[in-house]
Parts: structure tokens; sequence; C-alpha cells
């Protein structure tokens, strides 16, 4: 059931600690089927370098399990909130990437101020209030601070980031902890001018069109 998107998630959950966004089994990955609604995510607790297609869940949008015999992740009620909400996300990715994180732990947004993360996001990456960690609540704190946007810092706790596939969302993530750690080594020098949100609109919509083969897709790298 669902073997091509099992395959995706399971190879995007591996790319966490490939990239130092992850370490032990912290983290994961999910992605819904835009056909049947249901959604494949990482089972709970098990090491990055355990996970093949085989051991990802599959669950339908009120978290019953329909394939798989594994418990899927603690964070799934969280990925469920975003999906029933947000019917343009395809891809939700999570980690505590240290340098995005870091962000969070001031409960601190990340400044516009560098050109290869605001052309995938069109603006900064907001900071939520805290919530309370694997909670409806932390959905909801996602989502009013993302404000339609795919990128959210969660206070006191790390990043999730959204997309077309699950794909897309773990890609941002990466390029999310770049930017992070980039600004951050900028401000150990001093302030930071931010980019004023007219060239982010533009940037935003030149490598929309431009990026990648097809040229219609912003992150699919
Ligand atoms: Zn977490």
């Amino acid at each position: 059931m669902l073997e091509a998107l099992k395959e995706e998630v399971c190879e995007q959950n591996h790319e966490l600690p490939r990239n130092g966004l992850v370490v032990g089994s912290g983290g994961n990955v999910s992605g819904r089927d835009p056909e049947s609604g249901l959604i494949v995510i990482k089972p709970s607790g098990v090491k990055f370098a355990k996970l093949t297609p085989d051991t990802m869940v599959v669950v339908d949008i009120d978290g019953n399990v329909v394939d798989g015999h594994m418990k899927p992740s603690v964070d799934t009620g969280i990925h469920l909130y975003i999906y029933r909400k947000r019917d343009d996300v395809f891809g939700i990715t999570h980690t505590h990437s240290p340098y995005a994180t870091s962000f969070a732990a001031r409960g601190e947004r990340i400044p516009a101020v560098l050109t290869p993360i605001t052309h995938m996001l069109g603006r900064d990456i907001p900071c939520s209030r805290y919530a309370t960690p694997g909670e409806v609540d932390t959905g909801e704190a996602i989502l009013e601070a993302a404000d339609g946007g795919y990128a959210v810092l969660v206070k006191a706790h790390g990043v999730f980031t959204m997309g077309g596939s699950a794909k897309e969302a773990t890609s941002i993530a990466m390029y999310l902890e770049e930017a992070a750690m980039t600004t951050h080594l900028a401000m150990l020098h001093g302030p930071v001018e931010e980019l004023p949100q007219e060239e982010i609109d533009r940037c935003y919509r030149w490598f929309r069109k431009n990026y990648g083969q097809s040229g219609a897709k912003a992150v699919n790298a």
C-alpha cells in the first residue's frame, strides 16, 4: 500500500541525520497521498539507520493506523492537525536542528537577511508562541505563526516545515538550517539588515519562475 510514498518518506527521513538536522530518533517526516488522503509517517522511537520503507506507518486523517506494524511518530497528532487545516500541504518535516532551534529557544524569528532561503519562503521565518509538545496546541501554534507560510519555529522546541511533498518540506528544513547558521554567525558581528519586503517578493517570484528543470516548482532540488 502506497509503496512509492513510503519510499519517498523513508528517503526524506534519512536526509535528516545525513544533513545534521537531528540526533538519535528525534525529528520526523511525513507525506500525504493526494488521492486517498492517507498519511505516511515515521514510526515512533526508531533510529534513523533502522528505517526502511516497510517500517513506515500509514494513518488516516483521524490517526487510525491503516497499514504498518509499528506505532506512528509521537508527533503524528501535530502533522494531522496541519494536514486537516492546510489542503495545500502534502509533506511535513520536523527537526530540532541546532542553529534554527537556538532562535526558537529565545522565542525569536529568523529575519529575512539572505536571498537563498527568502527565495523559497518569500518571507522571514516566524516563531510561534510556547505550545505544549505532542498536543493539538502545537498544531494550532504552528498554523497561527505560519499565517499561510511554509516554515515555522516553535518556541522552546524546534522547526516545522511544510511543502507540496515530503521532499519539498525536507529541502526547506535543510536550507532553513543553513540560513539560521549563517544569520547567527553574521549577528555575532553586529546588527543585520533585513531585505525590504518588495525585494523579497520580487526574488520569490523570480525563483519560482526560473529554478529547476521544469521551472514550475520552487524547491524540488
Ligand atoms: Zn520535536
